[in-house]
């Protein structure tokens, strides 16, 4: 095997270490995964922030490892941190719980990520989060 060009990946890696507002996706959003991520985005722009993701997440290739918050992926302090459709899991748990504010958006109402959470929303995140984000513009454009 010869190895006959490097190509160097020119994306942009997130700061999540630095950021002040995380949004973390998890495999809640497996019923559909772009919409899943591009609501992640949307949040996280009006609220100034970068989006992040559980294992299952970056596992399953739907975002690159860069992105990983947890025991085995990076971990955060923001001032915000906002859980989409994350259970909650202990190795997850280890890389966010220290953040000032943690809104978990879940369906389950059992699901652990409520125990840590500052506000806990039960709900399909593809009903709450175009809400939240409807919210916080609105919010924005009123001051
Ligand atoms: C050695 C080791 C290291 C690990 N390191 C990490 C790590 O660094 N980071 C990490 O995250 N994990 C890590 N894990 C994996 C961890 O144990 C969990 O498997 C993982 O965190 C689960 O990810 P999840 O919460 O996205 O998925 P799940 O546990 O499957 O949870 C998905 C959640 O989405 C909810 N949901 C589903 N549909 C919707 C919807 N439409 N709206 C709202 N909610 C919905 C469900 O109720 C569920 O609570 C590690 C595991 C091991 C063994």
């Amino acid at each position: 095997t010869e190895v006959v060009e490097v190509v160097k990946a020119a994306k942009k890696m997130v700061d999540l270490i630095g950021a002040d507002v995380v949004v973390s996706v998890g495999r809640g959003i497996s019923k559909d995964v772009e919409t899943g991520i591009k609501l992640a985005e949307e949040l996280a722009e009006v609220l100034g922030g970068v989006v992040g993701a559980s294992r299952a997440v970056v596992d399953s290739g739907w975002m690159s490892a860069d992105h990983q918050v947890g025991q085995t992926g990076k971990t955060v302090h923001p001032r915000i941190y906002v859980a989409l459709g994350i259970s909650g899991a202990i190795q997850h748990l280890a890389g966010m719980q220290d953040s000032e504010c943690i809104i978990a958006v879940n369906k389950n109402e059992s699901a652990p990520i409520f125990d840590v959470a500052s506000y806990g929303i039960v709900g399909d995140l593809y009903k709450v989060t175009p809400m939240l984000i409807e919210a916080i513009r609105a919010a924005k454009a009123a001051k």
